[in-house]
């Protein structure tokens, strides 16, 4: 079943002067499980589209459907509920929150749910281990490398095992070694826990990783590849 659905999406920035289609009549399914990379030129869309099937922005026209639900029918309430119960974010500005330390800023979300406390400690420090920064649980972003940051950014969408992760660029700022480690937590999770990724991304060897490559271009989709046997 298809949990995310564009409908003759469009996003037209600056509309009233001179106006920038950044996605034009977009539509497209992302199935429960998926493990799906959106690829394509700078300025093709994608952190557009993670941004609208997130409901962090509202298209211009065209419709997101999310499990069933048409998202632009929820109150600003709702949509932020559902964001918290069910999407893990992973920003390229990470929005890590300065006063805050790693474990604090990935607990935060888990605390919201209303999640036991004991519980959100130990999912906090797992996760935070799983990303290799068991020795900067309790550093603040100023004090982490830009890597570091991208990490606990990571940690935080993944903590509260979120139905589905959205993530633009998750390797952008992370050394190779890194970026495989980070791929591999991700297809873990995929895997063994069911959730789906939707990551956005230039990175040859996360575009190898991914099940499906879909390649937009000027706003439009390109190419949807979907590789068999993975
Ligand atoms: P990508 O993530 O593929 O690089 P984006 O979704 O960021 O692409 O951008 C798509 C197009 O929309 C680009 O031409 C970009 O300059 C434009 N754009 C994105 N955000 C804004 C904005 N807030 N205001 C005006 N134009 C924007
Ligand atoms: P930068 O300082 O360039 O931002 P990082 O903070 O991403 O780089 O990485 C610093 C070092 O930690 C690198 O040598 C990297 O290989 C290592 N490292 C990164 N991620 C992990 C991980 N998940 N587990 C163990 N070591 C890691």
């Amino acid at each position: 079943m298809a949990i995310i659905r564009t409908e003759n999406l469009f996003k037209i920035y600056n509309e009233d002067t001179i106006p920038v289609f950044a996605l034009k009549d977009l539509s497209i399914s992302f199935e429960l499980g998926e493990f799906s990379a959106v690829v394509g030129p700078s300025g093709s869309g994608k952190t557009t589209l993670l941004n609208m099937i997130g409901g962090l922005d509202i298209p211009t026209r065209g419709k997101v459907w999310i499990d069933g639900t048409d998202i632009a029918t929820l109150k600003k309430n709702e949509l932020i509920d559902f964001r918290m119960m069910n999407i893990g974010f992973v920003f390229q500005s990470f929005n890590l929150i300065p006063v805050l330390t790693a474990i604090e800023n990935v607990s935060f979300i888990m605390e919201l749910q209303g999640m036991p406390q004991n519980e959100i400690k130990q999912r906090a420090i797992q996760v935070l281990e799983e990303v290799g920064l068991a020795d900067k649980l309790h550093s603040r972003p100023s004090e982490l490398s830009g890597g570091q940051q991208q990490r606990v950014a990571v940690a935080r969408a993944l903590a509260s095992r979120p139905k589905y992760v959205l993530a633009d660029e998750p390797t952008a700022n992370l050394d190779g070694k890194s970026a495989m480690n980070l791929l591999d937590i991700m297809a873990r999770l995929n895997q063994e826990e069911g959730m789906t990724f939707i990551f956005s991304t230039h990175d040859q060897r996360v575009i190898e990783r991914a099940r499906r490559v879909v390649t937009l271009v000027d706003g439009a989709l390109h190419e949807d590849l979907k590789k068999n046997g993975l």
